[in-house]
């Protein structure tokens, strides 16, 4: 019975693990802004992987603002809310409240229902680009990287990135870094996060997300770092509006290279060739 249990789960894990070496879009951090996008794009067909670096994906949620744990949001991201089956309560201002321990298994649960895998315990530890193109990521067990165990790390290659690391932006600094990659900010490198101003910061959390080299694209807090954008109060309207806009905007470019690509293979232009 123990062999059978242990094979079940190793087999079970392997098979998710082989699955996903290859995929549409890998997500970086499994925070509000990655799941969302995360779900809207396995939504639509794409085959997507989240790799979060904690035991438990959910990011920033959980403790709402300051332990305190309900999160405010705008009404306009009630419809978000809903597609993850999520309920939001009025609070007697224009803001509507959400229990964030809902927020966050709400997420979580939608965004894997939806079709994404979450690939929890994980760090993405650098980037592979070719021609100048984030075309993948490096990954290690996190606690291999806590204890800084010497072990080499595993590749996944992915057609899009999303850098959903939060205020650090980790993968867009390995892409500058190790990586040499340009990005298109005004500097060509972080803009760097600015101080708190809740208003201005929900907006430029969504203006910031986007795409900010080939293949990778930003969004939540780490879009605010990238692009210079005021860091917002504990107001979470801003990362699940940036998550949905991610997501549009990657698949998007991805429809839009498939048909490049099938016009490039087409009968006719190989007859060219
Ligand atoms: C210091 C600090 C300040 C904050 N300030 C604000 C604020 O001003 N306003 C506000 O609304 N909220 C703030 N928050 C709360 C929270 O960060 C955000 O509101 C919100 O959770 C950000 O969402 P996100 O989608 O950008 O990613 P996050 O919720 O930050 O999630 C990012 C996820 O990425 C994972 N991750 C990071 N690096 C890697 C890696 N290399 N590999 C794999 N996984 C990785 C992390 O473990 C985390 O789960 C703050 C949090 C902290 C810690």
């Amino acid at each position: 019975m123990e062999t059978h249990i242990t094979r079940a789960i190793i087999d079970a894990y392997l098979r998710k693990l082989s699955d996903h070496l290859s995929v549409d879009v890998a997500v970086v951090g499994a925070g509000p802004s990655g799941l969302v996008a995360a779900g809207a794009l396995a939504r639509q067909g794409f085959r997507v992987a989240v790799f979060e670096r904690q035991l438990a994906p959910g990011g920033g949620v959980w403790g709402g603002g300051m332990l305190f744990n309900e999160v405010a949001v705008e009404s306009d991201v009630v419809p978000i809310l809903e597609a993850f089956g999520i309920r939001a309560k009025p609070s007697g201002s224009e803001l509507l409240t959400v229990d964030s321990v809902e927020l966050a298994s709400g997420l979580i649960f939608g965004a894997i229902q939806s079709g994404a895998t979450v690939f929890n315990a994980i760090t993405v530890d650098d980037v592979v680009v070719r021609e100048d193109r984030v075309c993948g990521l490096v990954v290690n067990w996190s606690p291999v990287i806590r204890l800084q165990m010497h072990v080499d790390p595993v590749c996944v290659s992915a057609r899009a990135v999303l850098d959903a690391t939060g205020h650090q932006s980790e993968v867009v600094r390995l892409a500058t870094t190790k990586g040499r990659i340009q990005l298109a900010t005004e500097s060509g490198g972080l803009a760097g996060e600015r101080s708190m101003w809740a208003k201005r910061g929900e907006a430029d959390t969504v203006r910031c997300t986007g795409r900010v080299a080939p293949g990778l694209y930003v969004s939540g807090m780490a879009a605010c770092q990238v692009f210079g954008g005021f860091r917002m109060g504990p107001v979470f309207g801003g990362m699940l509006q940036s998550g949905r806009k991610v997501a549009s905007l990657i698949a998007a470019d991805l429809r839009a290279e498939g048909e490049s690509q099938s016009t490039q293979d087409s009968p006719r232009n190989s007859a060219a060739m």
